[in-house]
């Protein structure tokens, strides 16, 4: 359970399952930006306290009446509890719902030993591992902002932050054929982004960006612009570091207000994107490639603790220096 800046252990009634939901026994939990955010205060979306995680990956320990899913059966969670009834899930777009409840966010999440939740954001898989089952949802939104662009095989894509979500865009640009080039402050992870995911170009964000885009692209500038810092500088830059035509997406949210020149904006006829969350079809895509190999998770995975330990690794992993990409929490009898 989660305080600003307080994490503790707390005992709970262990959740009994109503007609149409799924009892999950959590076997792995993918600790995110979302989550450090929230115990740093910089997530917008957010109140306390809370039980957080929504990266999630189990197995079914017991159904409610009307359940399809079997008991005993490796599962991973969709973690965007949506209304079905507004206009957006009308549309087909239950990642954006007007009344949308992220776990571990809006509402309790699954950093816990039992989650019970309605049978459609409980998808059933074989043939990965539950740690690998617990980052397809962050894999996802990368996935999702990918798909926004529409990317093609001719498009030269910058993503913009190298963390968790960041790699996820840059494997699904990959997937399409795309160049890919990669801005981070931190020179390690640019440097873990060439060793692993062939990217085809760095960019030190530190450094003059507009001019190592020039020289990086021939005078063009990248097609296509994916923002995963939530950087408000980084965010901002976007707008004239774009080729004209180009298309800027924004997956990482910021509190605060961006601002840009509006001729810059115009003169490049720019399409501007946000990409929140993710869809059933972008989960779908990131176990097909990570069942294929198309998609890596070997090497993301940096930390993870026991969950009886996790109190104290958490805390270590929030610290600047870290090195954490990627951590996970596994149940001790996992
Ligand atoms: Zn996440
Ligand atoms: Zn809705």
């Amino acid at each position: 359970m989660l305080s600003l800046g307080v994490l503790e252990y707390k005992q709970l009634d262990k959740p009994t399952p109503k007609a149409g939901e799924v009892l999950v026994k959590i076997k792995s939990i993918g600790v995110c930006g979302t989550d450090i955010h929230a115990y740093g205060g910089n997530q917008p979306f957010f109140e306390y306290p809370r039980v957080l995680g929504h990266e999630l990956s189990g197995v079914v320990e017991e159904v409610g009446s009307g359940v399809a899913i079997e008991k005993g059966k490796a599962v991973y969670v969709i973690p965007y509890i949506s209304c079905g009834n507004c206009v957006a899930c009308r549309n087909d777009k239950g990642n954006c719902c007007t009344n949308i409840e992220v776990l571990g966010v809006h509402r309790d999440g699954g950093m816990c030993e039992y989650i019970s939740i309605p049978e459609k954001y409980v998808v059933q898989t074989d043939g990965l591992s539950f740690n690998d089952l617990a980052v397809v949802e962050c894999f996802s939104i990368g996935a999702h902002a990918v798909r926004r662009a529409d990317i093609k095989a001719d498009d030269t894509v910058l993503v913009m932050g190298s963390g968790p979500i960041g790699i996820g865009a840059i494997q699904f640009s990959k997937m399409s054929g795309a160049k890919v080039l990669v801005s981070d402050v931190a020179k390690e992870k640019l440097d873990f982004c060439r060793d692993n995911y062939a990217v085809d170009g760095l960019v030190d964000a530190l450094g003059d960006v507009t001019q190592q885009l020039s020289e990086l692209t021939n005078g063009d500038f990248p097609t296509v612009i994916i923002d995963c810092t939530g950087n408000v500088k980084a965010m901002e830059s976007a707008v004239t570091n774009l080729a004209h035509g180009g298309k800027i997406v924004y997956v990482s949210v910021v509190k605060a207000n961006i601002t840009f020149s509006d001729p810059e904006f115009h003169k490049r006829e720019t399409t501007l994107l946000g990409s929140r969350n993710a869809t059933r079809e972008d989960f779908e895509n990131v176990v097909n490639g990570l069942k294929n190999g198309t998609l890596k998770s070997e090497g993301f995975i940096t930390h993870s603790s026991k969950f009886s330990s996790m109190v104290e690794s958490f805390k270590n992993w929030t610290q600047p220096g870290s090195g954490v990409i990627k951590a996970v929490i596994e149940m001790d009898n996992a």
